[in-house]
Parts: structure tokens; C-alpha cells; sequence
């Protein structure tokens, strides 16, 4: 299965879609991780991508259709998370399909409003030795320690309230047209993303399944 998952930063795109390939067994493509391995080992991309993600901007389509090619073109099965963000990512992407003989399954638009997804970005945390995902709102970390294993508790660098508000702008004028385009395709799925983390995935998968 190929599928892409869309929606605001914020929204819980990568949680839901890490759960939705362990519980299927595709791959996990999440540009913005990506992006931010590159930055934290000091690559060559990860220097000429690091002002623009802490300013909340989106990284050049060029780079990024570049960096999704050599991604997918030898996977059969995967989910992309932060890919297509533009239109034009997005008939690029159509192109590859082609050119690599896939095509894709769904398109799973979670939908979050602006003010929630705010509020989220800002109580995000992640443990600074195992990895593990928090949010103040719904795990107790009052001490930001991790509750697994006892380390620190970090933010991501663009979870900061300025490159918030303009990540939101950046979805708003670029990403959120591609609801449009895939939902002319027939092939948009809405699933309505607030609830619990057990819940919304709950909703995703009935969607997914009823597919095939
Ligand atoms: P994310 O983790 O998906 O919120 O992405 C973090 C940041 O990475 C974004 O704010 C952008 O700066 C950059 N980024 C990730 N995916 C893309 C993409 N498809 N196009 C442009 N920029 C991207």
C-alpha cells in the first residue's frame, strides 16, 4: 500500500503514521525527520536546510523532490509524512509514480483547527536519550524528565511560538490546497483528529481498510 498523510504541523501526522506502518508493515517517510537527522549530523543538506526550518519556512521543492525520489523509487510499500507539501511537490510526485510504475493507495487527511493544533505544538516534548514522544497536555512531565527513562526532555528547535504561527501560515498558503487537489483525484480520506491517540488511529485504519 502507498499512502500520504496530510495535515497541519501539528495535527499528529507523525505519531499516527509511525503507528499506521509498525501495524502494517510499511515504511515510515517523514521528510521533516529527515531534514532534522541532516541538521543534527551537520551534513551538507542539513547546513543549507537549518535556518529555513527555524524560521518556520518550507525547504525548496527542488530539494525536496531530490530527497523523496531516492526515498521511494525502491519501496513498494510506504506511508510519506510531510510530502507533498506544495502542488507543485505534488505533480512531481505524480511523475515519479510513473516513472517507478507505483501508484498511490490513499490520501489521509487529518483534521485538526488551528488553535488546537497550537496548543499541541507548544506542549511537545521528546526524551533526549530514547526518543520517546510527550505532550504536557496529555502525559505528566511537569519535572521534564522522561517517565521511561529518566532523561531530559527536549523541544524540537522549530516548536517555538514565532516559527509555530508562521508553519501555520506556511500549511495554510501552501499545503492546505492539496486537500483540493486529492480530494478531485477521489482519493482524500477525512478523519477527524482530535480524540485520543487510540482513537484517531482506531479511525485511520477502519478508513485504510475499507479501502482494500
Ligand atoms: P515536519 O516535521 O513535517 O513538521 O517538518 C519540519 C520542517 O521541515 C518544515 O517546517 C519544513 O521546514 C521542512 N519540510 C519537511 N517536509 C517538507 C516538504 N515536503 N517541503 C518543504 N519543506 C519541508
Amino acid at each position: 500500500m502507498i499512502c500520504i498523510f496530510l495535515g497541519a504541523p501539528g495535527s499528529g501526522k507523525g505519531t499516527q503514521a509511525k503507528r499506521v506502518c509498525a501495524s502494517r508493515g510499511m515504511k515510515y517517510i517523514g521528510t521533516g525527520e529527515i531534514l532534522r537527522e541532516n541538521v543534527s549530523s551537520g551534513t551538507e543538506l542539513g547546513k543549507r536546510v537549518k535556518a529555513t526550518l527555524e524560521a518556520g519556512h518550507l525547504v525548496d521543492d527542488a530539494t525536496m523532490i531530490e530527497i523523496i525520489e531516492e526515498k521511494i523509487k525502491n519501496e513498494n510499500s510506504f506511508l510519506m509524512d510531510g510530502f507533498p507539501r506544495t502542488v507543485l511537490q505534488a505533480e512531481a510526485l505524480e511523475n515519479l509514480f510513473g516513472k517507478y510504475e507505483k501508484s498511490l493507495d490513499a490520501v489521509i487527511f487529518l483534521d485538526v483547527s488551528a488553535s488546537e493544533v497550537t496548543k499541541r505544538i507548544l506542549g511537545r516534548f521528546s526524551c533526549s536519550s530514547c526518543g520517546k514522544d510527550y505532550n504536557v497536555h496529555i502525559n505528566d512531565i511537569k519535572d521534564e524528565r522522561c517517565p521511561d527513562c529518566g532523561d531530559a526532555l527536549l523541544q524540537r528547535s522549530d516548536d517555538t511560538k514565532d516559527t509555530v504561527i508562521e508553519r501555520i501560515e506556511e500549511y495554510s498558503r501552501k499545503t492546505a490546497p492539496l486537500k483540493e487537489f486529492y480530494e478531485k483525484k477521489n482519493i482524500l480520506i477525512n478523519v477527524c483528529g482530535t480524540g485520543s491517540v487510540d482513537d484517531i488511529f482506531k479511525r485511520i485504519t477502519e478508513a485504510l481498510d475499507n479501502k482494500n
